[in-house]
């Protein structure tokens, strides 16, 4: 039977990354942006929800941003995302919503761990790194709130947990983006210019990244294949930032040579492995694009939308 769909934060990367997934699916779906909605507000949420009357819900929506925005913004990022994801959980349970989908993110792991690499169960082991303390625990929270849901109203509200995601449609803005989409951003104006060119950093911080398709279309699993309601951890290999700015800098054809670093600049997190195996068991047959074919996408992609991406 066909189902109404909702996906907040329709507008955003992996929003609009699944929107072109689906464009041939059968059933309605409803991809909003803040200007359809502001999730921040009750009122608001209520009326969307008293219209649409959704069977499920894709939650993608969060003020999100990389290191320096999260440094800089931490209490607004902080507000806005418990109050958004309050808003919606509230709702979906309110309006009879059997399933959702939830975003959380590998950086609300603890900073210092047990173990590495971090499973699903460590989550609230000990606190978050500090540079997105507001991030992670805003998160944390919608996590307690799914699984409360879940237990005393018999949801199933399920949260899935990727690591740092990248690709088409991603935001290249030079102060808030996250790491990829800020060094080809920055690159790109370095070729330009035919000037010099730092990372952030010391180089050494240790990332896993999946490509915003890929992700997309584990959602789509999740939603539509998925039938328990533990939290999945969604990853794929780990790269140093350095070796990472080397890759991005020979697929743009930049001379490494010329890159140096800005120590001054914040490292953030060293490192926050993630452990991918539970995702692997539920579904062995699935394959993460690599992220040399991903980075290559997404600096085409970058070029050829370079006047109207967000940046
Ligand atoms: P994104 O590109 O930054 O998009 C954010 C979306 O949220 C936009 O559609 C935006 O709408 C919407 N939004 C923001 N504030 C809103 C509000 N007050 N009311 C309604 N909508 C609002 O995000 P993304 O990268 O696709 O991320 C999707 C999810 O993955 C998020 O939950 C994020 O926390 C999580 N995640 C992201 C990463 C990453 O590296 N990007 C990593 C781990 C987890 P407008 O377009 O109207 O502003
Ligand atoms: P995080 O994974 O939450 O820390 O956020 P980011 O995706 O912003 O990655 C930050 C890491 O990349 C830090 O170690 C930064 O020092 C490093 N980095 C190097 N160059 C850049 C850049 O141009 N933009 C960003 N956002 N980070 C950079």
């Amino acid at each position: 039977m066909q189902k109404k769909i909702i996906v907040t934060g329709g507008s955003g990367m992996i929003g609009s990354c699944l929107k072109d997934i689906v464009i041939n699916d059968n059933n309605n779906w409803f991809f909003l942006s803040s200007k359809d909605c502001d999730l921040t507000n009750i009122d608001s949420v209520n009326e969307l929800f008293t219209k649409i009357q959704p069977d499920y819900v894709i939650h993608l929506a969060a003020n999100v941003g990389g290191l320096f925005k999260n440094l800089r913004e931490r209490t607004k990022i902080f507000t806005d995302n418990i109050r958004m994801n309050e808003n919606i959980l509230e709702a979906c349970n309110n309006h009879n919503v059997e399933k959702g989908v939830f975003c959380l993110s590998s950086c609300i792991f603890p900073h210092k761990p047990s173990k590495y690499p971090m499973n699903e169960t460590m989550m609230h082991e000990s606190e978050p790194h500090s540079s997105n303390e507001g991030y992670a625990y805003s998160k944390r929270m919608m996590e307690m709130q799914c699984r409360n849901y879940n237990q005393q109203y018999n949801r199933k509200y399920i949260c899935l947990i990727p690591v740092n995601l990248y690709g088409p449609y991603d935001n290249f803005n030079l102060e808030d983006s996250h790491v990829i989409p800020g060094l080809i951003h920055r690159l790109y104006n370095a070729i330009e210019n035919n000037g010099d060119f730092q990372m952030y950093g010391t180089g050494k911080p240790l990332r896993q990244f999946v490509y915003s398709y890929d992700f997309s279309r584990i959602i789509l699993k999740t939603l539509f294949e998925y039938n328990d309601t533990k939290s999945i951890i969604c990853c794929n290999d780990e790269i140093s930032i350095k070796d990472l700015t080397y890759l991005i800098s020979n697929t743009m054809g930049y001379d490494t040579d010329k890159i140096t670093n800005d120590a001054s600049k914040s490292d953030g997190c060293l490192k926050k492995t993630v452990d991918g195996s539970y995702f692997k068991k539920i579904y062995p047959e699935f394959k993460y694009r690599s992220l040399e074919d991903g980075i290559k996408e997404t600096v085409s992609w970058f070029k050829e939308n370079y006047d109207n991406c967000r940046k």
